[in-house]
């Protein structure tokens, strides 16, 4: 399963708050959590009380939130700058003559999408008449099913043709315990109306909304109003049937921590699986996927009694029920191509913008290649990359010195660092096929259609020939990020990164450790954090490939590193979750360790901090920074800066910190990493 510790979110929140610091009047809501004094003028802020006060206050206070949507910071500067940029091609081919592109080549492809959104948004219809003939003969396809074995046959078409599984979660990724093989990975069942299992498990009202909408979706579907209120009142009781028999801490695991969730699942050979359902099997399942009951030995499953649950409702009795929902889920995938004569809403873009988007939203992968042809600077990449080779080396430095970790614990993570496999920059653009011209269909619902099915070719292919590990296809170019593969031993850093304050050729080479180096750093951790420590060097889930007083030893460093955290707050008295967090912040102290070691003199020290604080400037209003708390796995920005720097000796040095500042901890408090 591809799978990725992000290592930053784009809009990272936080308040220039906690640490007695500045909070900017324009930021708060009107009831504030102190009395204190607030400090509106930026140069006041000492680097003692509030380094990340110090370096970005002015910048941020500078910023218009409102016209940002509620959060901002660098991160999201730099993503405007390249979405300009993305902007900028897009229109820059539709501008040109369409005869000079070879048919199938990206440059093709982007101008006929283009044109063909754009007519179709300023017409108000994104269906032909074929294509309604089209909707209406699936729908009828749908009502028409006489018995279970054909609504399992139905049921892969929908897979195939329209990425939608009416009864089963399914997708495909890399085998958790052979991750160059492809499997199948069996998530717990969804209500295509968007119900949440925790609100219908309990029936009552919420019961009835659910009733709503498929009787909505009925009648736009063309059903007679009595037949669809009787129908959709039964679809939703067996719906809460399901919500009753589905582990609802479950979902909240998944929710909360996918990474760590997916972990609990378990592997079922198709024995087990014909045992937990003994009435559709393996067979059946497979039969959803459009494939032949020998194609999978076994599937990953997370909720067994779920499944059974499920099993048991697939007969006859319930036939009616399960086309409700297979008609919902194909509802589902083409709700923003539907007219509003069947149920659709209007545009409501400017048209060149909802062009704009749907080209980014359809043809992601061929938009990164032109992206790259155009912002791939050779001398960037090279620089880049012997930041990391500088940093990787420097890893094991650190690693040999660490008091903690036994001589066999220190080679096997040497092996994993020699094995980890780095994608910096972009991938090379694929060979241009004329075949991929036919990508385009005549309107934009039969374009949707064309595109979903070469999705699931894919899928397939993954599944009979398995993964090649590469990086690069684990964020597009022109995302501002980086990540960890943990099922490759990968990391990827996108071109779209390498931009000021990450990295920049007018930049010193501290700050540029201090941006893209921490970045680097950050994401190399990941590999040895408390969810990485369970992946071998060729990215197999092997929890126990450290040996175990290794492990513990580990434990026990991260407890300390998890109590450091949860004495952190933002807004004077919101604590951060140590928990949630951990494996990010392992990663921001590795980071930040690392690239300092890589520094001589104080004065690079204090740039490469400086120009550290200045990635993680970061505003945002404060309930959004508040939600967060409870569901990033990140430490808000504020933390990210001022938990972090006031770990390392240098920050004492360069600003002078003593008792008594609000940054300072006391030696015995800091907690170290390796
Ligand atoms: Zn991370």
């Amino acid at each position: 399963m591809k799978k990725r510790v992000a290592a930053m979110l784009l809009m990272t929140s936080v308040l220039l708050s906690g640490c007695g610091s500045a909070v900017p009047e324009e930021f708060m809501e009107e009831e504030q959590e102190t009395d204190e004094e607030v400090i509106l003028d930026p140069a006041s802020i000492r680097p003692q009380d509030d380094f990340n006060g110090y370096v970005n206050a002015e910048y941020l206070m500078g910023l218009d939130l409102d016209e940002h949507k509620g959060s901002y910071g660098s991160f999201q500067a730099v993503q405007d700058l390249v979405d300009d940029q993305v902007d900028g091609i897009i229109e820059e081919i539709v501008n040109g003559d369409r005869n000079t592109y070879a048919p199938g080549s990206n440059e093709q492809l982007i101008y006929d999408a283009y044109y063909q959104v754009l007519e179709a948004s300023c017409g108000g219809e994104f269906m032909n008449d074929e294509d309604i003939t089209d909707m209406l003969s699936t729908i009828a396809k749908i009502q028409s099913i006489q018995n279970i074995e054909e609504f399992l046959e139905l049921s892969g078409e929908l897979y195939e043709e329209w990425n939608v599984n009416p009864i089963f979660g399914l997708s495909v990724g890399s085998d958790m315990h052979n991750s160059s093989a492809g499997s199948i990975w069996l998530e717990p069942f969804s209500d295509p109306s968007g119900s949440n299992p925790r609100n219908v498990s309990v029936g009552g009202n919420m019961g009835q909304v659910v009733a709503m909408y498929y009787r909505k979706a009925l009648i736009d579907g063309g059903m007679d109003g009595d037949e669809a209120k009787e129908r959709s009142v039964n679809t939703a009781r067996m719906i809460i049937d399901i919500a009753q028999a589905t582990d609802l801490d479950l979902l909240e695991r998944m929710e909360k921590d996918w990474d760590v969730a997916m972990q609990t699942a378990q592997y079922k050979t198709a024995e087990e699986i014909d045992a937990i359902c003994p009435n559709v099997g393996m067979a059946g399942l497979l039969q959803t996927m459009g494939l032949p009951a020998d194609a999978a030995d076994g599937v990953y499953l997370w909720d067994a009694g779920q499944l059974t649950k499920i099993d048991s409702l697939l007969t006859e009795k319930h036939l009616k029920e399960w086309q409700d929902i297979a008609l919902m889920c194909y509802r589902s995938s083409i709700s923003d191509l539907l007219t509003e004569e069947y149920g659709g809403q209007p545009v409501l873009y400017s048209n060149n913008k909802y062009a704009l988007d749907a080209v980014k939203l359809i043809l992601g992968k061929e938009l990164g290649e032109e992206y790259a042809e155009r912002y791939y600077d050779e001398q960037t990449v090279e620089a880049v990359c012997e930041i990391a080779e500088e940093i990787t080396e420097e890893y094991k430095v650190m690693i040999e010195d660490c008091n903690w970790l036994s001589a066999e614990g220190k080679s096997a993570i040497r092996a994993k660092l020699d094995n980890m496999m780095y994608f910096i920059g972009a991938d090379d653009p694929h060979t241009v096929d004329p075949k991929d011209a036919e990508l385009i269909g005549h309107s934009a619902y039969d374009t949707q259609h064309r595109i979903n099915k070469r999705d699931y070719r894919e899928r397939m292919d993954i599944l009979k020939n398995g993964i090649e590990r590469n990086g690069f296809q684990s964020m597009a170019p022109m995302a501002v990020n980086a990540c960890y593969s943990p099922d490759m031993n990968s990391i990827n850093i996108t071109l779209a990164i390498m931009n000021a304050p990450f990295y920049s050729p007018e930049q010193t080479d501290a700050e540029n450790l201090g941006g893209i180096g921490a970045v680097i750093g950050h994401e190399i951790s990941h590999a040895f954090d408390n969810q990485g420590m369970k992946y071998d060097s060729n990215g197999n889930y092997e929890p126990d490939w450290m040996p175990e007083k290794d492990r513990e030893a580990f434990d026990e460093m991260a407890s300390h590193i998890e109590e450091y955290y949860s004495r952190q707050k933002i807004l004077e008295i919101h604590p951060v979750d140590g928990e949630l967090t951990l494996g990010e912040n392992l990663a921001d102290i590795s980071g930040v360790d690392c690239i300092l070691r890589l520094t001589k003199t104080n004065e690079e020290r204090k740039e490469l901090l400086e120009n550290y604080a200045r990635v993680w400037a970061c505003v945002s209003q404060k309930d959004g920074a508040l939600a967060q708390l409870y569901s990033d796995v990140h430490s808000p920005a504020l933390t990210r800066v001022n938990a972090v720097v006031a770990l390392f000796d240098p920050f004492y040095e360069i600003y002078d910190v003593k008792e008594g500042d609000a940054m300072y901890v006391a030696p015995e408090e800091r907690v170290t990493r390796w």
